[in-house]
């Protein structure tokens, strides 16, 4: 809910033998935040995610998401707990339809209908049209919804982000952090983009924005993190970070 503690890391690191991905990060988000990360390649974004959901351990520091230490339970705990996410590279099957797609991010969560399938049909089938429901509910969401029957390798470029977003909304998170989600849009993809990131926080969602796409994320989020080298280098509003002169010279400067 808003205003709630969502992620809290004190003074969180990943070394990867010697190399520091990750040093000293402290960060703080609440409920209903639209959270910015950004910074240079190799600064340790993706680094930072994936200790936040899971993916990665920690090699110091402590979190703190939703409640759960990510670096201490496994991924899918993480998930079941809110935590939601976009990869920088496409995931999607290419050869399913956009519904089918979102479907997938449903059953991801834990849903027994596999198992159901075997023992009781009849409630399996009524799993799979819920499902269906739920599926169609997040293409509407993000705007697909016309194109529920289309093979995600037919849809645009644009499209294919958004579907990936509806297909980690199937999973009803309350934390859903975005992997350059803008790479390679136009800007009107791009634009039509932060406004559905608005929407989809003044609806309750927390949102964690990885882009390289300056411009886009401070007109989407309220607060921007800065990481260099991995470590946070500047914290503060959109404003702010522009008029920084650490975060001009390590990275706006050369963009
Ligand atoms: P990009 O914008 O290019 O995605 P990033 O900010 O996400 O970069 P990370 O991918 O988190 O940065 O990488 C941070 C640092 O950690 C880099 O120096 C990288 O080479 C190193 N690193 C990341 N993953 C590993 C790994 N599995 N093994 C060794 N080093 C790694």
């Amino acid at each position: 809910a808003a205003g709630e503690t969502v992620v809290d890391l004190k003074g969180l690191g990943k070394d990867y033998g010697g190399v520091h991905a990750n040093k000293d990060i402290d960060l703080h988000i609440t409920g209903g935040e639209v959270i910015g990360l950004i910074g240079p390649n190799g600064a340790g974004k993706t680094t930072l995610v994936n200790m936040i959901s899971g993916l990665a351990k920690s090699t110091s520091g402590t979190a703190q998401v939703l409640g759960l230490d990510p670096g201490k339970v496994a991924v899918h705990k993480v998930a079941a707990a809110g935590v939601s996410r976009t990869f920088q590279h496409s995931k999607l099957f290419a050869r399913l339809t956009a519904l089918e797609n979102v479907m997938v991010g449903g059953h991801l969560v834990g849903r027994p209908t596999f198992l159901r399938r075997l023992l009781w049909l009849p409630s399996a089938r009524r799993d799979e049209r819920r499902l269906a429901v739920h599926s169609a509910r997040c293409l509407e969401r993000v705007g697909l919804l016309d194109k529920e029957g289309v093979k995600a390798s037919a849809l645009s470029y644009g499209d294919q982000r958004r579907l990936e977003i509806a297909r980690a909304l199937a999973s009803d998170p309350s934390l859903l952090i975005l992997d350059e989600p803008a790479a390679g849009m136009n800007h009107v993809e791009a634009d039509a983009l932060s406004d559905l990131i608005g929407s989809l926080a003044r609806d309750g969602l927390t949102i964690l924005l990885i882009e390289h796409n300056v411009g886009m994320v401070m007109k989407t989020c309220s607060r921007i993190v800065v990481l260099n080298f991995g470590q946070v280098i500047a914290t503060g509003t959109p404003e702010e970070i522009a008029n920084n002169p650490a975060v001009v010279e390590a990275y706006l400067g050369s963009s």
